[in-house]
């Protein structure tokens, strides 16, 4: 372990505090964000939040993109949209930041955990086939319940952990055949494809983060991307306040929010968006160089999974066993190289402790070991 901090040491080239992942600012961001407030449009009008939007859709391959105030936001409006309504169930897993679950909430529907796949660290086609045949009806009105619960299951929200894809085009398939809509949660993956494909334009919709520890960000920031124009328009609408456009009167048509990006950040975020190849080639160099540091030990590093083009937004080592894990972490933590386990199964927490759970495995056998370490694009590598 000693030996794991002075590499770590000699790959970021410094002997101060390392932190898991910080944002790289090195293009046209002061540019941007100067001519921003020069131009006094600081906030949710303005040309550069049309912008970001232009070059999220560019970037993914998706026909619309509607910018938001950060991705919780994004998730809480894509699921609306897909028609999840109060009391209805939503497949999602339990391995996830708990953002992706709170959405769900936000919609006073309930998330049902399914569990994982070791390779992805993201929804298990396979288990998601096994929780439908044993416990989903098709009823006459089309859609799917639940026997257990008796809820209708509207949409399912599999997850791109630390920017991996899931086996997502299993997972359409088979929602399709019972009616239920995918929302990708593609938070932590700008980039990353799968066969050739974006990751977040699979489904109904998708949806993207810009947090500042995100593989780029805008501050705090978020995007809705979908081949839908009309979910598209109703995106735009239901995050704009749902104003009617008129030249000066006040009509509100619609339950709406104010959850519009501001150009401030998204001035930032065009910026960022301009570095993202550049910051994945370096971020996939840097697995190389782990790779190459971990063959000989007993710790293992999280590869990309099959068919997957990954932005590997956070390295991920896997560890013996929990002791083990929690070893690695109080030691490197106490150097002053920060790592961090994966997250909790969301199933534990104390709101989603009810919910309806397959078995969990896989999903727990990653949390006794997952951990993640210090990210950070290094320039010159
Ligand atoms: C970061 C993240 C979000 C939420 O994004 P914010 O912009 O922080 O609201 C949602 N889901 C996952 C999996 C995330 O990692």
């Amino acid at each position: 372990m000693k030996k794991f901090i002075d590499f770590v040491r000699s790959v970021f080239k410094t002997e101060e505090f390392i932190p898991l992942h910080e944002p790289r600012f090195w293009g046209n961001e002061k540019k941007y964000v100067a001519d921003c407030i020069d131009s006094t449009f600081v906030s949710s009008v303005g040309k550069y939040v049309d912008k970001i939007e232009q070059m999220v859709a560019e970037y993914t391959g998706a026909k619309y993109a509607v910018a938001t105030v950060n991705g919780s936001a994004a998730l809480h409006i894509a699921l609306l949209l897909a028609g999840v309504e109060y009391d209805d169930e939503v497949i999602t897993q339990p391995l996830t930041f708990i953002a992706t679950a709170n959405a769900i909430n936000y919609c006073n529907a309930k998330p049902v955990f399914v569990d994982v796949d070791i390779d992805t660290m993201g929804l298990s086609p396979t288990k998601l086939k096994d929780f439908l045949e044993e416990f989903v009806e098709i009823k006459d009105d089309g859609f799917s319940y639940n026997k257990k619960t008796g809820k209708r299951l509207k949409a399912c929200v599999p997850m791109h952990t630390f920017g991996h894809p899931v086996k997502i085009d299993e997972i359409i398939e088979l929602c399709n055949k019972y009616n239920i809509a995918v929302v990708e949660d593609a938070a932590e993956s700008p980039g990353s494809k799968y066969k050739n494909k974006h990751t977040g334009i699979f489904g109904k919709l998708g949806i993207l983060s810009f947090n500042g520890n995100k593989t780029i960000t805008t501050g705090g920031g978020g995007m809705i991307i979908t081949d839908d124009e009309n979910l598209a328009k109703l995106a735009k609408h239901i995050t704009t306040t749902g104003k009617k456009p008129h030249k000066w009167e006040y009509v509100h048509d619609i339950k709406a929010y104010n959850y519009r990006m501001p150009n401030l950040n998204a001035a930032l975020g065009c910026a960022q968006i301009e570095q993202l190849d550049d910051f994945i080639l370096d971020k996939r160099k840097l697995f190389e160089i782990y790779n190459q540091f971990f063959k000989n030990s007993d710790i293992q590093l999280f590869k990309e999974p099959e068919h997957a083009f990954s932005n590997y937004w956070l390295q991920a080592v896997i560890l013996e066993n929990r002791n083990e894990r929690d070893k690695f972490l109080e030691f490197t933590n106490s150097k002053g190289v920060m790592t961090r386990p994966i997250w909790q199964l969301l199933n534990k927490s104390e709101m989603y402790k009810n919910a309806h759970c397959t078995d969990l495995t896989n999903s727990q056998w990653l949390e006794d070991r997952v951990v993640n370490i210090p990210s950070s694009v290094i320039k010159d590598l």
